[in-house]
């Protein structure tokens, strides 16, 4: 399977102001190509490569490989942009949005990620560094960052071209790995259901749930800080904020990874498959009061959601969605479904047996049964092909 691992360069001034131009070029570079594609409709490389390759490396001073790339993400980007036309991203023909986007040709922002073969970059991962080419030659020694697990996989599973990408003045390399999966386990003992959800994120049908109150509060006093923040509208409130907001997506991503791999590798000890609400649901599903909607539409579930699903994939456990609709209502004992059951947010208690448990645990249970029911119906799992990391 595909995984991307990202890593942070730390070029030194010097080192940054040759990635620049070197970033710039390339992607002015591409645009200058995009529009003699456009001009003489040459959206072939072979094509697209003879009207180009020649004044790009003349007139940007890039190298072979960078050349053949920059022309190579032209031809991309036309591309992607056909299938979006034809998916209708940009509304019927004959609409003005639609001819906007396809009578003019592409555009490449000058920060736009540029592709790296291994001819242009080499990983020296012992030391940390990486040689890259630039317009001013050959960069030897550009120190680079990373968790340390990412690196372990990193430095033994990357395979192919990776990106250098500029964002918000840090440089990064975009890396493919790929990595050996286990043999997936055909015959699962049971499922494992997992609930992801507002009191807490997650919660398993063993009665295992991760990261309740204590993150919730913290959620609680990230959003008053927001909106304190957004109100007062400051030059450097707004800076204050962004940097905020990346510390958050940051300790998500991190709680994120904890939880799936805690769950995937308790499904995984126990011969046991995993089994998730369909995530496109999350959303609509729950009917909130405004404080509670604002803390959940802030986690991000559909990553967690896709760390639980190559974590699986990687380690061979079956993953199955389920239908989420009715799992808080419905009494996991005798199936009796009805608003009523949830006299509290926390709390099930059933109308008709009885039964009284913690509203996510009951849920599980339900999600369990329903994994069960999809696993023998045989339905496929639907894991994502390609997963970011970092
Ligand atoms: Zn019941």
């Amino acid at each position: 399977m595909k995984l991307v691992v990202r890593v942070k360069l730390l070029p030194t001034p010097v080192q940054a102001a040759a990635l620049e131009t070197t970033l710039h070029a390339c992607n002015e570079a591409a645009t200058w190509a995009a529009e003699v594609a456009f001009e003489e409709n040459a959206r072939r490389v072979l094509e697209l490569r003879k009207h180009t390759y020649a004044e790009i490396r003349a007139r940007w001073g890039l190298g072979a490989q960078a050349a053949q790339h920059a022309i190579k993400k032209t031809c991309d980007a036309y591309t992607t942009l056909k299938a979006n036309l034809r998916n209708g991203r940009y509304g019927r023909p004959g609409t003005k949005r639609h001819a906007r986007a396809s009578g003019k040709p592409v555009v490449f922002r000058p920060q736009a990620a540029q592709p790296y073969d291994d001819r242009m970059l080499s990983w020296q991962h012992e030391q940390q560094t990486v040689s890259i080419w630039t317009t001013a030659g050959r960069l030897k020694g550009v120190a680079f960052t990373g968790q340390a697990g990412q690196l372990a996989v990193l430095a033994v599973h990357r395979r192919g071209e990776s990106d250098l990408v500029c964002q918000g003045g840090k440089w990064f390399l975009i890396a493919t790995c790929e990595i050996p999966e286990a043999a997936p386990n055909t015959h699962p003992a049971d499922f494992l259901g997992v609930d992801l959800g507002i009191v807490n994120i997650a919660a398993t049908s063993d009665g295992e749930r991760h990261c309740g109150r204590q993150i919730n509060r913290k959620r609680e006093s990230d959003r008053k800080l927001r909106s304190k923040l957004q109100k007062k509208n400051t030059k450097s409130a707004r800076r204050r904020a962004k940097r905020h907001a990346g510390k958050e997506a940051r300790r998500a991503k991190d709680i994120n990874h904890k939880i799936s791999k805690g769950i995937v590798a308790e499904a995984e000890r126990t011969g046991r498959g995993g089994a998730l609400e369909d995530l496109g649901g999350i959303r609509e599903r729950a009917r909130l009061r405004k404080p509670q909607r604002t803390t959940l539409h802030s986690w991000p579930f559909a990553q967690l959601g896709s760390f639980i699903a190559y974590k699986a994939k990687r380690a061979g456990v079956p993953v199955v969605y389920v239908d989420p609709a009715y799992t808080s209502q419905e009494c996991s004992q005798c199936h009796h479904t009805a608003r009523g059951n949830r006299p509290a947010q926390a709390v099930f208690s059933c109308r008709v047996c009885g039964f009284v448990e913690h509203a996510d645990h009951n849920a599980t249970h339900n999600i369990r049964q329903r994994g069960w029911m999809v696993w023998v119906c045989g339905a496929q799992s639907t894991a994502p092909e390609l997963t970011l990391i970092a």
